[in-house]
């Protein structure tokens, strides 16, 4: 099924998004995390693309669809030439899977440039035309900032090549994570007022430990606000974080399911624990149906 006829039905959907494994310890982790998961009725997941893991995706976004039979979505990126990504794509229609989140892709490291496999499929909005103008049937999803996205100027920029995506047929948005709501707020006003009809996900990261926070935070240009940033400071351990990473992000998601989000799209870094704590916490309060 379409993501986005998902995302219209009035009611907020659940995602999660999953790593491709790197190694056969990643494996093992993802394993028990997409089991664990798997039983608190998810709407739809998503996993992750990188040219080296790329086979992983395809192999685990059909699994997740055969053996839990929860839509599942694969990323793609402009990591590969044309005639590649047309392959893929076919692989995609030709074993079910029906929706593609359409991704320049992160660069090597922060303040790297990407380096596009294709002179033709360069931007996020590239892949979604090439697959919109090739005639899949797949829906199509893509990534937007609420945020200044490190490489841009201005959150004028960003404005302007998120519209570029719909206007070249993503028929729904995925945000950056963000950390403070209105951020999310101010870039869906702004996407009404310019007749952006699209459902635009929030995708919410409860927090990780303290390194993995700071090195996300670089690569996807979202800030901390400065009470929770003191927060973090003053605890002792990743554990400390975690909880208070939790406490937060049902905090952010009560104000979101109240505001009447389409969906909240969890980053889950492959750990179940967090989004286990923050769903049961919203289907208590009745926020989101069980
Ligand atoms: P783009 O839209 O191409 O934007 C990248 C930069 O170029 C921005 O600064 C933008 O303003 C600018 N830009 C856009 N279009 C143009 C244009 N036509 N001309 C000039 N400048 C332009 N990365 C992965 O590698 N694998 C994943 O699986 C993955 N999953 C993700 C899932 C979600 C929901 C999100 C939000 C991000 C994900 N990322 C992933 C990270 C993503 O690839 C990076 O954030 C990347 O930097 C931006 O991707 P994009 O598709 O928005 O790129």
């Amino acid at each position: 099924m379409h993501i986005a006829e998902m995302l219209d039905r009035g009611r907020p959907t659940v995602s999660f998004e999953f790593m491709a494994p790197r190694d056969e310890n990643e494996v093992q982790v993802l394993e028990k995390t997409v089991a664990a998961l798997a039983g608190h009725a998810p709407d739809w997941v998503s996993v992750t693309y990188r040219l080296r893991t790329g086979q992983e995706t395809l192999e685990l976004v059909t699994r997740i669809k055969r053996q839990y039979h929860i839509e599942a979505m694969a990323h793609l990126t402009c990591a590969n030439t044309r005639d590649a990504t047309r392959r893929i794509l076919n692989w995609m229609e030709r074993e079910g899977i029906a929706n593609v989140l359409a991704l320049r892709g992160d660069p090597p490291g922060p303040g790297q440039p990407f380096q596009p496999a294709d002179a033709g499929l360069t931007h996020g909005s590239d892949l979604v035309a090439f697959v919109r103008g090739n005639g899949y049937r797949l829906g199509i999803g893509a990534a937007c900032s609420a945020e200044k996205h490190p490489e841009s100027p201005d959150l004028e920029h960003e404005f302007h090549y998120m519209r570029l995506k719909v206007e070249a047929g993503a028929d729904f948005l995925i945000t950056q994570l963000f950390f403070d709501n209105r951020f999310y707020f101010a870039l869906v006003a702004r996407a009404r007022t310019a007749g952006i009809k699209v459902p635009i996900v929030p995708g919410l990261m409860p927090l990780p430990s303290r390194r993995s926070l700071a090195f996300v935070t670089e690569m996807s240009g979202a800030s901390v606000p400065e009470p929770l940033q003191r927060a973090i400071d003053a605890q002792p351990d990743d554990e400390g974080i975690r909880k208070l990473g939790v406490e937060h992000c049902i905090r952010q998601c009560v104000e979101l399911l109240e505001a009447g989000v389409p969906g909240l799209h969890f980053y889950t870094f492959n750990r179940a624990r967090a989004p286990i704590e923050i769903l049961g916490a919203l289907r208590g309060q009745q926020l989101l149906a069980s």
